[in-house]
């Protein structure tokens, strides 16, 4: 057999040595034991009981034998371990289902720290959650300089649940555990280094040399052991909770994400005894699962697979010519080069171009080290005459908003593009099978539609038109894909998928402004169900000039009644008064971007939150009931990664679902008979209750 200090070369094990068992491969390396995970048939290593049972024997002979050092490492090339296998979490109803579970998924772990010999987990790329909890389980942690890690558990509802929340806590200051926890953030292995989460950081050249030096006792310990113990004592605990306690509220409340605030109890309870806190954090973690939140937030992560899927594959586009520099063609370019993408992007205003340039630095500053940040910048071009369009292997066209403007852009692009080039426009609202008359080749012709910002909502909708190659269409999908963003298939038809159901939510707002509702209560109403920000504030983010635009289209192009637009509204378009881009809309706005409101005199009612909710749902409805878009899993997703729609509840349609087909049916019936034929409901809610 070969040795450890061997097959540690400049890539992470290969599954081809040692003695394969299922998920782990063991090697012996002298007197001391390596376990391999290579979870079979996947490329991502996670933990799930096979896993677990698997580890489970092998310490059988690691407990019983005279073995003098015990190394975990993963044969994944980009990671130690993603976590727990979140397919296992779904459609668990009660916290005895999973207790039993979690005490033996648990007691595995507790054997890896109870060993006598040393201990040490030599991690690269993602180690996160459970993975994270495995390495914590040792007494050293090696990382290579490429390692990650973090505890997401808060993002799906949850919090550590394999004795992570106890050892963290306990390994390092106690805030900043408390802290990664809270926010779910990922560390890169420097930054864990400075924590003391990993005790070293090298590259793979000396992986072999750091776990030999962590085995001999000749690595430096990176905890915070003295931290951890002062911070650790009740009132340090009781005195720092308040704080935490308080910001959590405001980024995650309570009534709608409990799982934060558990996390704070159990340290606050319990962080005084890592055996108790051990404990604790099972009962909690297994309280936590079954509720509707982590139900749904864990719905939400497989929603995002499922979109990622509609992009599988390289696109092969490498350079992208962008049309219009103005507030989405600058964002889409910057976006572009930032994932690594030549951009060109042309706008007859000069100030636009040099606008765009400026905001896309920020944007690589803020995302960016160097020197990738000066790369980026590189990649990034500005090109007054447009020659870029002539190298370009995708053209997105993100000019003003005017068919005819569109189509002289598309008249002088076509002549000079090759002939293979995709031609793509980021309209909102216009009607691609017009937009395409008069083109070369309207088959090469695509809608790409992003939402602002770019660099914030994944969602983006890729359109086709009657005539769209098939082969145009699915580069279309991949070209989303490979720039890290979320592609939704959708057929071209007014306001596509998520305009057309935002908007009466949106037109409802103005209705009730109209008449005289405050806005600030209009808005609470909205974020009291989850929304991140209510309708009069998004419609101004949004852009009044836009909406105005997108609600006429609609209210022209779609055979169902919209709200009316006041005229209030289009007086104040005329007037410049367009939102948060000029400082004055619905709300008007400080200096720091944030609009000036007043509080909120009367407290929002249920009957609110249906006028301005429900018209979105049906809206969703009919769109599905006109095949725009494939189902109603990926209508969810449009809406959580396209608007923000509360993530908690697992989606619009599946709100209804759980509230009642019939009951949102009827509920829409009564409103349409108080408030007029624009809440008449879908015939898709009875269809798809049969
Ligand atoms: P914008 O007015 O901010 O930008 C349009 C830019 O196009 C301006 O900088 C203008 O100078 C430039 N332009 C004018 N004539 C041009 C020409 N002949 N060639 C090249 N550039 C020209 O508009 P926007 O909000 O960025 O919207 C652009 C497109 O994106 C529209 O089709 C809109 O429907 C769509 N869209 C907007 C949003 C949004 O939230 N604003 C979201 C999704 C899609």
């Amino acid at each position: 057999m070969q040795s450890a200090r061997q097959f540690l070369g400049p890539a992470p094990l290969t599954s081809t040595q040692g003695e394969r068992g299922t998920h782990w491969i063991r090697h012996e390396d002298g007197d001391r034991l390596w376990f391999v995970l290579d979870k079979q048939g996947v490329s991502t290593n996670t933990l799930d009981e096979p896993v677990l049972s698997e580890l489970r024997d092998l310490l059988d002979e690691v407990e019983q034998g005279e073995w003098k050092a015990l190394v975990f490492r993963s044969a994944k090339p980009s990671d130690f371990a993603a976590g727990a296998d979140l397919k296992q979490f779904v459609g668990i109803d009660t916290a005895s289902a999973v207790r039993a579970k979690i005490d033996e998924a648990n007691a595995v772990i507790d054997r890896i720290a109870a060993l006598k010999i040393p201990t040490v987990a030599a991690i690269h790329g993602t180690c996160v959650g459970g993975g994270l909890e495995l390495a914590l389980a040792c007494d050293w942690i090696v990382a290579r300089e490429d390692a990650s890690v973090g505890f997401p558990e808060v993002l799906v509802g949850l919090h550590p649940g394999l004795g992570g929340t106890a050892r963290l806590t306990h390994r390092i200051s106690p805030i900043e555990a408390m802290k990664l926890m809270l926010t779910g953030r990922t560390l890169k292995a420097a930054k864990a280094c400075k924590l003391g989460i990993v005790d070293a950081v090298v590259p793979e050249r000396d992986i072999a040399n750091a776990v030999n030096a962590a085995i001999t006792g000749r690595l430096a310990r990176r905890g915070g052991g003295r931290v951890a113990s002062a911070m650790n004592l009740l009132p340090a605990r009781t005195a720092a909770a308040v704080q935490m306690r308080g910001e959590t509220e405001k980024q995650a409340p309570k009534e709608h994400y409990p799982s934060p605030h558990a996390l704070i109890d159990l340290w606050v309870r319990h962080g005084g005894s890592e055996e108790d806190m051990l404990k604790a954090e099972r009962a909690s973690f297994a309280a936590l699962l079954p509720t509707e939140t982590a139900q749904n937030l864990v719905r939400t992560f497989f929603l995002r697979e499922r979109l990622k899927a509609n992009g599988k594959g390289a696109s092969g586009i490498g350079h992208v010519h962008v049309v219009g520099a103005g507030t989405m063609g600058a964002e889409i370019g910057a976006w572009c080069a930032l994932r690594g993408l030549r951009v060109t992007i042309e706008d007859p205003n000069r100030a636009a171009l040099g606008k765009a340039m400026a905001e896309a630095h920020k944007l690589f500053g803020r995302r960016l080290d160097d020197p990738e940040r000066l790369r980026a910048k590189d990649r990034f071009v500005p090109d007054t005459h447009g020659n870029g369009v002539r190298h370009a292997d995708l053209v997105i066209e993100a000019g003003p908003e005017r068919p005819d403007l569109k189509r002289q852009i598309y008249a002088r692009i076509e002549a000079e593009v090759r002939p293979d080039t995709i031609l793509a426009t980021n309209t909102s609202s216009l009607d691609l099978d017009a937009l395409k008359q008069g083109l070369a080749r309207p088959g090469r012709f695509v809608g790409i539609h992003f939402f602002n910002p770019v660099s914030r909502l994944e969602l983006v909708e890729v359109v086709r038109h009657r005539t769209t190659d098939a082969d145009v269409y699915e580069t279309a999908l991949r070209f989303v894909a490979d720039i890290g963003r979320l592609p939704l298939p959708v057929k071209a038809s007014p306001g596509f998928l998520v305009n057309r159901a935002l908007m009466p939510y949106l037109g409802e707002a103005l209705l009730m402004i109209d008449e005289g509702v405050q806005r600030e209560r209009i808005d609470a109403a909205a974020e009291k169900f989850g929304m991140p920000m209510g309708p009069v504030e998004l419609a101004d983010q949004v852009g009044l000039d836009i909406c105005l635009a997108v609600a006429d289209s609609l209210g022209r192009d779609l055979d169902r009644p919209m709200p009316d637009v006041p005229q209030w509204l289009r007086d104040k378009v005329a007037n410049g008064e367009l939102g948060r881009k000029t400082r004055k809309g619905l709300y008007d706005y400080g200096s720091d971007g944030k609009p000036e409101k007043d509080k909120v005199r009367q407290a929002p009612d249920d009957a609110m939150r249906d006028r301005l909710i429900l018209p979105m749902l049906d809206a969703m409805a009919a769109a599905l009931d006109e095949d725009v878009v494939a189902d109603a899993d990926s209508a969810d997703a449009a809406m959580i990664f396209g608007t923000g729609f509360a993530p908690f509840r697992g989606g619009p349609i599946h709100y209804a679902r759980k509230r009642g087909f019939a009951d949102i049916s009827a509920t829409l019936e009564a409103l349409a008979t108080e408030l007029g034929p624009r809440f008449s409901p879908s015939g898709w809610w009875r269809k798809a209750e049969d």
